[in-house]
């Protein structure tokens, strides 16, 4: 069964219609990667999975293993196993990171019907993924995002991710604003979370990401539709070439 199909999507924001039939399958544990112009609908499609307010959708059908999720509220998607990555992430200044991830985390596994992890074990569950991930302890002292730099947010999320445990992540943008050093960060996170059972989704405007994340599909949007889907070499391919061959295509 696929993980998630996305079957004709029509949405809308504020009365314009922003995705015009949109399809796409993700198998489990697959990487695909969406790329686009901008303004071609790629953010649109990852609010409307994870379920952010303000898009009416108007036709069409999102099944998560097998489920309706446009039926669930956000939350429920994410107990489920979608997790979001934004691509601006957000500073809340006077929560440290270390409280914030325990409050996301049990709050998630209260969603799923599971007991609340008590401080001892969410430290030890903290040190142990941090670890695994390279991520220094230091950084969860401070307050979420606060003065980060662009290669700590994404350590931030890529942690986020990895004590979420979905089994479907959407990385919007995640390579806006960074620099080669914070792309690798979170290029290897993305590599270090992806596994047979936790599926990547990465959208990006450019090729450059794709040299650290390597997709098994690779699809490309315009004007609210997916107007080509392919192996890895299509985004060389557009590399090379642009999308302005697909302008006429949507
Ligand atoms: P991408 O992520 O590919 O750059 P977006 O999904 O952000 O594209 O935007 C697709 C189109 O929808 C754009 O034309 C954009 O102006 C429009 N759009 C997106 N969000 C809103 C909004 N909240 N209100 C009005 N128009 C929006
Ligand atoms: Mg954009
Ligand atoms: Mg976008």
């Amino acid at each position: 069964m696929a993980l998630l199909e996305v079957k004709d999507l029509q949405v809308r924001v504020e009365e314009r219609e922003i995705l015009h039939g949109l399809t796409l399958t993700v198998n489990e544990g697959q990487i695909h990667a969406i790329m686009g112009p901008n303004g071609s609908g790629k953010s649109t499609l990852s609010h409307v999975i994870a379920g952010k307010p303000g898009y009416e959708v108007t036709g069409g059908q999102i099944l998560f293993k097998g489920e309706d999720l446009l039926e669930m509220a956000p939350e429920e998607r994410a107990a489920r196993g979608v997790f979001l990555a934004f691509q601006y992430p957000v500073e809340i200044p006077g929560v440290t990171t270390m409280n914030f991830l325990r409050t996301a985390l049990n709050a998630q596994r209260k969603a799923r019907g599971e007991s609340e992890l008590m401080v001892p074990d969410f430290l030890k569950k903290v040190r142990e993924v941090s670890k695994s991930l390279n991520i220094p302890q230091d950084m969860l002292k401070r307050g979420v995002n606060v003065g980060f730099s662009g290669g700590e947010k994404k350590r931030n999320e890529v942690l986020q991710m990895a004590l979420f445990e979905p089994s479907l992540c959407i990385l919007d943008e995640m390579d806006s604003g960074l620099d080669i050093d914070a792309l690798r960060i979170a290029a290897d996170g993305v590599n270090a979370l992806h596994s047979p059972k936790r599926a990547m989704v990465v959208i990006t405007h450019y090729q450059r990401l794709l040299n650290y994340i390597v997709p098994d599909v690779v699809h490309v949007m315009s004007k609210g539709r997916v107007v080509k889907s392919g192996g890895k070499e299509l985004a060389l391919e557009l590399e090379a070439s642009g999308y302005t061959q697909f302008e006429d295509a949507a």
